[in-house]
């Protein structure tokens, strides 16, 4: 299996882009984002440390992210980190790859699956039986009703995640900046356009979307940068699929023994994607990851 670095290579357009940085205005009561990073960095020389050490004053972060408002008083700049500017381009690039690879991909829907001595053999899906050698169950949020299928109980529910693209042209940050107090993003894009992404609604999975968490995105955008002017040119709700200990599900179902369950990963899901296909990778080859994944167990809610 080829890394993600030499697939990225190989994709033509450059999907990613490093020297994020992430801002925190001052908290109101008194202890700012920026002293708890620093009670934090005394603590741990873990990445939380690293970015202690970048944090940002208000001259630097002009620089940095021109057009700030002037109330954000500090910032914490994470030097080691990228994002990614065209999601789509990253997502059909894989695909490409993959296919380039040997790999086949074929668009069904499951429904079921057959199985035999302990052994998933045959996938059902509205086109009629797949067969199967070995089955990593990574359908998002429908995973907790397909996953019943395989006799796992999780307990998945949606965290509504609200996303609008601004067609703004005098925005002139280059770096991701996040609000956190706000709980939003906003990333200058690939396709010259700023992505607002953010917020946190528990609901139902099949309620109609609260578009007023989306045109409040728009609105805090403004106050944190209060010279964005732009226009709407899409928006949509997305679901983060979280189980209730925040953890994801990786790992063996403990009925079939080639089913391998790849879930949860809530608001993270892009980000760890990587490290969770190495640990699928490595159990469907009958080797140990290399993470310790028992706090994971797709059997903890029995
Ligand atoms: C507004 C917003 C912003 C976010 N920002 C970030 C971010 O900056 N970084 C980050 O890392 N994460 C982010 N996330 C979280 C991320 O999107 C999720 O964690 C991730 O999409 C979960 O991946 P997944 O593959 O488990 O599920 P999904 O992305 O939901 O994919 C599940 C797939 O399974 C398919 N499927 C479902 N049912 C079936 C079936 N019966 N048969 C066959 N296929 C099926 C679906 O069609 C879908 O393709 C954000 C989420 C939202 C909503």
């Amino acid at each position: 299996m080829r890394s993600l670095r030499s697939i990225l290579a190989s994709i033509s357009a450059s999907q990613t882009r490093s020297n994020d940085a992430k801002l925190f205005d001052p908290s109101p009561a008194g202890t700012t984002m920026r002293d708890v990073f620093i009670w934090l960095a005394a603590r741990s020389d873990s990445i939380v440390a690293r970015c202690a050490r970048a944090t940002f004053s208000s001259v630097m972060m002009a620089s940095r992210a021109p057009g700030l408002s002037a109330a954000i008083r500090h910032a914490t700049c994470y030097p080691a980190a990228s994002h990614v500017v065209d999601p789509h381009g990253l997502v059909t690039g894989l695909a490409d790859a993959f296919v380039r690879d040997g790999g086949r991909i074929e668009m069904a829907a499951v429904t079921g699956c057959a199985a035999v001595d302990g052994a998933v053999t045959a996938l059902s899906t509205a086109r009629g039986p797949v067969p199967v050698d070995a089955v990593v169950l990574a359908a998002g949020l429908a995973s907790g009703r397909l996953g019943r299928a395989f006799g796992l109980n999780l307990p998945l529910v949606a965290e509504r995640g609200y996303h609008v693209m601004l067609d703004a042209p005098a925005a002139r940050f280059e770096v991701p900046v996040t609000w956190s107090e706000y709980g939003f993003v906003l990333t200058p894009m690939e396709s010259a356009g700023i992505r607002l992404a953010g917020t946190v609604e528990l609901g139902s999975a099949t309620a109609p979307p609260s578009w007023a968490r989306a045109e409040l995105l728009i609105k805090n955008a403004a106050r944190l940068f209060p010279g964005l002017a732009g226009s709407e040119t899409s928006r949509w709700m997305g679901m983060r699929p979280t189980l209730p200990d925040y953890l994801p599900a990786i790992g063996p179902a403990p009925r079939h023994r080639n089913v391998f369950v790849a879930c949860g990963h809530q608001h993270i899901g892009l980000t760890s994607a990587t490290v969770t296909a190495r640990i699928v990778r490595d159990l469907i080859a009958g080797v140990q990851p290399a993470l310790d994944i028992l706090p994971f167990a797709a059997d903890r809610f029995g």
